[in-house]
């Protein structure tokens, strides 16, 4: 077994986080008693794609644990079905060099090589955990399952706002469970509880990457916390765009010139029954393509910058949006670490 764990408020120093560090332990042998005494369970794993036949796979697994022979096999697809009691024959003495193999391939023995080899003798997998003391993102609680390529089986994490938070992961620890559990799908599986927005949203077993229609209204849902929802209704913003684009010009404080176009924008948000507040944008883009240089190989070719309601009154916006956007450059040149000496 390997511990280490890993500072990372180095790389993110934030005054609000008073600890941010990963905990790891690697080499933890598999916690597989049932295996062990009553020998692994072989089952028929590997995928159809939908798209074409020639898609298909074949290996075998442990329907217990998870665990692989080694190598796990490449059997005929059209003589096993997915999922199916594996009682073909395995070869214990592979793995091979890849120089026997080849000899073996040629000689026309590759039958032999396809079958799962021995099982591991000593498995292991890892876990690990980042603990944060401060600020985090938000409110929220997850456990998730993972599916059958996750490199996480099982995960969970709790996030307290400006306490802290932790993350748990488990890798191969735990796939007895994701077994039972998830093991026909692609597809992790979550369950939790976030605040985001003003609103409270729960997930219940729901798939990570997809939500279809079709899906059952327990899965997902979500219901605003802010009594001002129901007073004064949702949010809204409208975007109109105030004028057609007009050139200007940006000097920068390296005294180089780039031309550029802009446009006004008036934004206007509130909710729904109650007064709303306007603000003024001017969106701009470079003339030329290769925009303006804003750090070492970068570059910038446009954005939004704001300008305010009395530019817009006095019809000045566009110099002061021109200024806007300079300071913005600078900005980004000091944070990029760039001398504007060595821009054009
Ligand atoms: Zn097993």
């Amino acid at each position: 077994m390997h511990r280490f764990t890993v500072d990372y408020s180095k790389d993110r120093p934030d005054p609000r986080v008073l600890l941010n560090r990963g905990y790891f332990i690697n080499g933890i042998p598999r916690l597989i008693l049932a295996c062990r005494i009553r020998g692994h369970r072989p089952v028929v794993d590997g995928y159809d794609w939908q798209h074409g036949d020639r898609e298909r796979a074949r290996w075998v697994v442990c329907d217990r644990c998870g665990i692989r022979p080694h190598p796990q096999g490449q059997l005929d697809p059209d003589q096993w079905q997915l999922g199916q009691k594996y009682t073909g024959p395995f070869n214990p003495t592979q793995p091979l060099s890849p120089i026997v193999r080849k000899q073996l391939i040629n000689r026309g023995h590759d039958a032999a090589i396809r079958l799962p080899g021995a099982w591991p003798a000593k498995p292991t997998s890892d876990v690990g955990a980042q603990f944060i003391i401060g600020r985090t993102y938000g409110f929220s609680s997850e456990v998730k399952v993972g599916n059958p390529t996750s490199e996480q089986c099982l995960a969970a994490h709790i996030s307290l706002g400006p306490i802290g938070a932790l993350y748990i992961h488990a890798e191969d620890h735990g796939r007895f469970i994701q077994r039972r559990l998830n093991n026909t799908k692609w597809e992790s599986r979550e369950t939790g509880l976030r605040l985001w927005h003003g609103q409270f949203e729960w997930r219940l077993w729901a798939p990570r990457d997809h939500s279809k229609k079709s899906d059952p209204w327990w899965m997902r849902g979500s219901f605003h916390i802010d009594p001002r929802h129901y007073l004064f209704g949702r949010h809204v913003c409208t975007i109109d765009k105030m004028s057609d684009k007009v050139p200007a010009t940006v000097h920068l404080a390296d005294g180089t010139e780039h031309e550029v176009t802009l446009r006004l924008e008036r934004f206007v948000h509130g909710r729904k029954r109650r007064k709303k507040t306007t603000d003024w944008r001017a969106d701009w883009t470079t003339v030329t393509p290769e925009g303006i240089a804003t750090g070492f190989d970068r570059h910038v070719q446009g954005a939004s910058v704001t300008v305010s309601a009395e530019a817009v009154e006095a019809e000045e916006w566009q110099q002061e949006a021109c200024t806007a956007i300079a300071a913005w450059v600078t900005e980004r040149r000091t944070a990029n670490r760039l001398q504007s000496t060595d821009s054009a």
